[in-house]
């Protein structure tokens, strides 16, 4: 190979031209395999798409996973397509709770199903590997180039799927995008989530019982002291954090405590409170730091809750996020954009591709960019509540401009930084990954066809088919067209 030349008083290098074997060609590759991944990966293959997904962690599932964030904010009685279907796998298995208003479960188990369902579906999982490049001609995307033990390698599809969290695909590709709050890129905090075991839970929630109210989050689905039935988050603990601060025992950025995905019967709670602010995701060494500050919050917030909080005496570090929790970076501009009072309207609309159902609060701004969450007089974690209530996503958020031959999932959708607070949850980026992956294999096998000329009423068709509800309109469209 020719060597690189060095302009290091330029401070770059110049690369070789080199030749990139091609390793496989697919109707559908779909790159990042978190949740928007998996369901795109089941869309496409249930669509009959030859589909890949390419993931750099050794396992599947993204933040719901490798962060071990593991509560949907939606009751399993109203979720639709492969999400549902999930849900009631795992706990089949004995991994999830399916009867409150949300869904907490293990992510241990969700690593081994996610990779059952793929492996069911024949969609070939390649772990470990790197999407570094996508593979262009002129606007249209025709496969990425990836990098991994086995070196640097091309695939190509008839449709590429990004559903990186972080746009990276579509970013690379030259796609609009925008990063962060649109007037001044902010983004929300990153966390390292800790699981606890030895947790006495029925100690821990007749203390919750015993003190007053105003000490725990008024909203009734972030603190949920069910615990015959197996259901129980907690979420406050202000007169603790509050003590703890002031002698200088927790970090400045932790004003409440919250614990989350709570196994009753083992005694095991995840606790979701470091937040480092002021930081890009999208940028190696802020994420190395962020990664380091959190785990510096996590071992005095341990302290604080073994010292001061009944059930957590014996209490032990099970593990951590594999990797720093990013909750917000690059989402893509398509021909729509997506708005929170489009959400709060129930602005319904003929493209609606699906319906998603979540407990939500009008002007909610949860994990503010500016920091100071759950500090006294935030009404957001102290006082708000929450209600169950819907929003539709129309197609023309899952295409970017720009781009040809690319559609996204998860959370890099076409919408705001503030609808992104409804967007992000991991049900709906389960069902976005599906309506990307169904789309994909539509466009996939359509000769001439480009992602955002889809004929709609079919893809909405082809979503009902696969048990996502899309909504009236997409519904009566897909009749229509049938
Ligand atoms: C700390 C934290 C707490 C949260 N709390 C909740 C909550 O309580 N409830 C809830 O519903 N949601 C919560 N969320 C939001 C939710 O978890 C995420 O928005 C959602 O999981 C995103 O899913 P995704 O598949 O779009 O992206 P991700 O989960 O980020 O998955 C993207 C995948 O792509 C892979 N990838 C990225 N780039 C590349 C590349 N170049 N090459 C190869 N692979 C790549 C990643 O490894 C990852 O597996 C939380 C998020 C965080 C970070």
């Amino acid at each position: 190979m020719e060597p690189s030349s060095i302009r290091r008083d330029q401070g770059y290098i110049v690369e070789p031209a080199r030749q990139t074997e091609i390793v496989r060609d697919v109707d559908v590759l779909v790159c990042g395999g978190g949740v928007s991944g998996v369901g795109a990966a089941l869309g496409a293959s249930r669509a009959g798409a030859k589909t890949m997904v390419i993931e750099r962690n050794a396992f599947l599932g993204g933040a719901a996973t490798a962060v071990i964030m593991n509560t949907w904010n939606v009751p399993v009685a109203r979720m639709t397509g492969v999400a549902k279907e999930i849900a009631l796998k795992l706990a089949e298995r004995g991994a999830g709770t399916i009867a409150g208003p949300t869904f907490p479960f293990d992510p241990e188990a969700l690593k081994e199903l996610s990779a059952d369902l793929l492996r069911e579906a024949g969609v070939e999982i390649l772990n470990y590997t790197w999407v570094v490049d996508p593979i262009m001609e002129g606007r249209r995307i025709k496969g990425v180039v990836i990098q991994n033990k086995s070196g640097r390698q091309a695939v190509l599809a008839r449709c590429v799927v990004d559903t990186t969290g972080d746009a990276d695909i579509a970013f690379a590709a030259g796609a609009d995008y925008v990063k962060g709050r649109e007037q001044d890129s902010k983004m929300r905090p990153m966390s390292v989530l800790m699981r606890l075991g030895g947790v006495d839970v029925r100690k821990a929630v007749e203390y919750c019982r015993s003190q007053p109210k105003e000490y725990f989050t008024a909203d009734p689905n972030f603190h949920i002291l069910d615990i015959d039935k197996g259901l129980v988050r907690m979420s406050g603990f202000f007169h603790i954090a509050d003590k703890a601060r002031a002698a200088g025992e927790l970090p400045d950025q932790i004003h409440y405590i919250r614990f989350e995905g709570v196994d009753v019967a083992r005694g095991i709670v995840t606790a979701n409170n470091s937040r480092v602010y002021g930081l890009d995701g999208t940028n190696a060494w802020d994420i190395s730091r962020a990664d380091a500050e959190a785990r510096m919050q996590n071992r005095k917030l341990f302290a604080v809750i073994k010292k001061y909080i009944p059930g957590f005496e014996n209490a032990y570090v099970i593990d951590s996020s594999a990797s720093v929790g990013v909750r917000e970076t690059r989402r893509i501009r398509g021909r729509f954009v997506l708005s929170q009072d489009d959400i709060m309207g129930k602005k319904t609309y003929d493209d609606s591709v699906a319906r998603i159902w979540r407990h939500m609060a009008a002007g909610r701004d949860w994990h503010k960019a500016e920091g100071g969450e759950g500090a006294p007089g935030d009404a957001v974690y102290r006082t708000a509540t929450t209600d169950l209530t819907w929003f539709e996503i129309p197609w023309r958020v899952f295409t970017p401009n720009n781009v040809d031959g690319l559609i996204v999932g998860g959370r890099v959708l076409s919408v705001t930084h503030n609808a992104d607070m409804w967007t992000r949850g991991q049900y709906c980026c389960l069902v976005t990954g599906q309506v990307a992956g169904a789309s994909a294999a539509l466009a996939a096998a359509s000769q001439g066809i480009t992602p955002s000329t889809l004929d709609v009423p079919a893809l909405q068709r082809a979503l009902v088919t696969q048990g996502i509800d899309v909504g009236e309109a997409g519904r009566s469209a897909a009749l229509q067209s049938a």
